[in-house]
């Protein structure tokens, strides 16, 4: 998230991206691993880490949310401006592996719409939440 991979091929550019990853998801799974990165990067306790910077949502724990100008809500970690994480080397596992493909939705997205608006900086704005579709 918020970042392009160094290794393999792939055919997204985080630098190039208004975070949508850090923004779009409700909840960003946060381990007990990444609590004591996160204690660790801010020189705090474990439990200090966890109460400050997580939260329960049903039973998973998930990295607190922040409003963000773009996407109405964002990761608390993401810079608005620069939309990249400020917790970079700290970040949790799942964003080290998000999207774990060679392609990114959202970033297939961006490019086809900057593309149909023939706007290089045009932004679009998405919302996505899940339902059993059974
Ligand atoms: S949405 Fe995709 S391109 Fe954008 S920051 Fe996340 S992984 Fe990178
Ligand atoms: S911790 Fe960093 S990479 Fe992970 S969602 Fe938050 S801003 Fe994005």
């Amino acid at each position: 998230m918020a970042d392009t991979p160094t290794v393999n091929r792939s055919y997204y550019n985080c630098n190039d991206c208004p975070a949508y990853c850090c923004s779009i998801y409700e909840r960003v799974q946060v381990t007990p691993r990444d609590v004591r990165r996160l204690a660790k990067h801010f020189g705090i306790t474990e439990e200090e880490a966890s109460s400050r910077y997580t939260k329960m949502y049903a039973k998973e724990r998930v990295l607190r949310r922040k409003a963000d100008p773009l996407f109405g809500q964002a990761c608390q970690f993401l810079d608005p401006q620069t939309r990249g994480c400020t917790i970079y080397h700290a970040r949790p596992a799942v964003c080290r592996e998000y999207p774990d493909t060679i392609r990114c939705a959202y970033y297939d997205l961006l490019k086809f719409e900057r593309n149909q608006q023939d706007d290089v900086n045009v932004v679009p704005l998405v919302k996505i939440t899940f339902r059993n579709g059974k």
